[in-house]
């Protein structure tokens, strides 16, 4: 019977994190705010949703309970409806962060 493996000390798992969150950073920086963007698909459904919302100024496209121009607000994964009616994209973040965990994965092994 084998010996149970022991979980890695909080220290090591902590550096484990900071040295991927530093990574995530640098990527970000690397390759621009897009990779925190939702697809065109969220962005039309948070949209449309706006459109219909008593809260939407049309002819500047600004929500009035936030303040926010919607075009820019509905584009941002974690942004949020500030009256529940739509929210942070999780999905979207968890596919984005799966792609670039698999790009950093690549760059490590051709570096
Ligand atoms: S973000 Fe929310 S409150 Fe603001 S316009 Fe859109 S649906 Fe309405």
């Amino acid at each position: 019977m084998s010996e149970e493996r022991k979980p890695l000390p909080l220290g090591e798992k902590l550096k484990n994190f900071a040295n991927f969150s530093w990574d995530l950073l640098n990527y970000i920086n690397e390759n621009g705010v897009d990779s925190l963007m939702v697809s065109d698909k969220v962005y039309t459904e948070r949209y449309k949703i706006c459109e219909g919302c008593e809260h939407f100024l049309k002819r500047r496209q600004e929500c009035l309970e936030c303040g926010c121009s919607v075009p820019q607000k509905a584009r941002v994964i974690l942004d949020s409806c500030p009256v529940g009616k739509w929210s942070a994209h999780k999905e979207s973040w968890a596919d984005q962060l799966e792609k670039i965990s698999e790009e950093l994965d690549k760059k490590k092994e051709t570096n």
